[in-house]
């Protein structure tokens, strides 16, 4: 569902969901950035992203303060438009382009390499869907010249040259332009073949209109977020290397997955299968584990809830009123749909603070929040509660996985197991980052191996949260190729 077919209950959080894909500026997954709008007399703002620098964070903090404040500034004439391309309200497109640019300049170059091809395509489809989409690709192909050599422009050229193009795509995305876009790429799985180019393209590059007009309807509507605002950045946590053992396979890991000996031996079994038929299943583990190119960090949303509640704990501490979600919405919002670890974080957390839609994406540098010495017992609980309830979930996700790959590489074996899971290798690398520790200092989440348990604890069983629904606000199909980190 694109962002303006968004039913109006969910312009909030698709409105959130905005401000951080307009600062995710850089292919990559660093900048993936997080969100959040409380309130406490004033409209706070509070931000972070996967990773970057405080060079990056003032940046990136003026560059929002200015896309709130100039819509404040826009008559009402101006924001009571629908429309972002009809010429009135250039500004934060261009503002966003200019800010985005090396991203833009990536989806229009690639565009422009493969539109030649999908033209000469379309030109032998005689149906009336078929010329009208070769009309629009027409049209839209001389406008892609200003990117020239290599997209070798200066910024305001690049700015202009860009701005038309997406008010062009807004013109030319009708449903049947969509649809025709749809056929071509479907089941296709590579990523370099001309229609997967363009149509990838024309869809990021359509997300910049969405946005400006999603950023207007929250004008629009909640006009007191754009007035006496602050907007507080919060630090990147530092990627780490995890304390686990240099030689780690596939049997110590399933050794720590059951306390039932048989199940073990069942899965250890499958395991040599699979090494056996060249998924060299001890290989990948090494390889993701490996030090030096293996530093967990803390994903944005999980960085940017584990500061606000340390920042509402620190003030309820000295007396003070405490800031609270923005229209009571529990919720926030980031650049890219939730990866399944942070999914179900915030699914097993007791704040109740809801996150985007997930992909069930795993990456491998992931890691739970740090505890540190000054934090009361109850910190340490709640992420040892959070994540015992995740572990029994990744478990059974992982043997899931593992019967799935056992099967397939046994060709006359019949197998109904989702193929959609994560593979196993990355699943038991996250095992390892989940360490449960009641240590409380800086660091403390990675415990002894030896102290790693998956069975769950009592003291979760005894005190099950109440799980919320994960929000809509996935409007673009933002799944793109960085969402998050190093992707598995
Ligand atoms: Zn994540």
């Amino acid at each position: 569902m694109s962002d303006l077919e968004t039913a109006p209950a969910d312009v909030f959080k698709t409105f959130v969901n905005k401000l951080g894909h307009i600062c995710d500026n850089a292919k990559g997954g660093k900048k993936v950035t997080a969100f959040a709008i409380l309130q406490l007399g004033t409209i706070q703002y509070y931000f972070t992203s996967n990773q970057r620098d405080e060079e990056d964070y003032r940046r990136t903090s003026s560059y929002i303060t200015s896309i709130l404040n100039t819509l404040d500034q826009m008559r009402d004439d101006e924001t009571l438009s629908r429309n972002a391309s009809d010429g009135r309200l250039p500004r934060l497109l261009r503002m966003i382009i200019r800010f985005n640019q090396s991203r833009i300049k990536g989806y229009i170059c690639r565009m422009r390499e493969e539109l030649d091809f999908c033209i000469n395509f379309v030109r032998g489809d005689r149906s009336n869907e078929g010329q009208a989409v070769l009309q629009s690709l027409e049209y839209l192909k001389p406008l892609l010249e200003f990117s020239g050599d290599a997209c070798n422009t200066n910024t305001n050229e690049f700015v202009d040259g860009s701005q038309k193009v997406i008010q062009a795509i807004s013109l030319i995305y009708e449903p049947f332009f969509k649809e025709f876009l749809r056929l071509r790429t479907q089941n296709n799985m590579d990523r370099n073949a001309p229609w997967v180019v363009v149509s990838h393209s024309i869809g990021r590059l359509l997300s910049y209109y969405y946005a400006v007009n999603i950023l207007i309807a929250a004008h629009r509507t909640w006009p007191q977020l754009f007035v006496d605002f602050e907007v507080h950045w919060v630090p990147s946590t530092a990627p780490r290397e995890p304390s686990i053992p240099r030689r780690l396979d596939a049997a110590k890991i399933l050794g720590k997955m059951s306390s039932d000996e048989d199940t073990i031996s069942k899965y250890r079994d499958y395991a040599v299968v699979l090494e056996q038929s060249g998924i060299t299943l001890n290989a990948k583990i090494t390889e993701a584990v490996r030090h030096n190119n293996f530093l967990p960090f803390v994903h944005a949303e999980v960085n940017l809830l584990d500061y606000i509640l340390r920042l509402q704990k620190s003030l309820r501490e000295q007396g003070n009123e405490i800031p609270t979600f923005f229209l009571n919405d529990r919720y926030i919002g980031c650049s890219k749909p939730t990866c399944r670890l942070c999914e179900l974080y915030f699914d097993h957390h007791p704040s109740g603070v809801v996150v985007r839609q997930g992909h069930r994406n795993m990456y491998s540098e992931w890691r739970a929040p740090d505890v540190f010495a000054a934090d009361c017992d109850t910190a340490a609980r709640e992420r040892k509660i959070t994540l015992e309830r995740m572990i029994p979930i990744i478990r059974d996700e992982a043997f899931l996985n593992l019967r799935e790959k056992f099967a397939t590489s046994r060709p006359n074996d019949s197998h109904d197991t989702p193929s959609n899971v994560p593979p196993l290798d990355v699943l038991v690398s996250q095992m390892n980052h989940v360490v449960i520790s009641n240590t409380k200092e800086r660091g403390a989440g990675w415990a002894a191996w030896d102290e790693l348990s998956f069975e769950p604890s009592a003291e979760s069983a005894d005190s099950a949260p109440e799980l919320t629904g994960s929000p809509t606000g996935d409007e673009d199909g933002d799944i793109d190729d960085d969402s998050g980190g190093a992707k598995l």
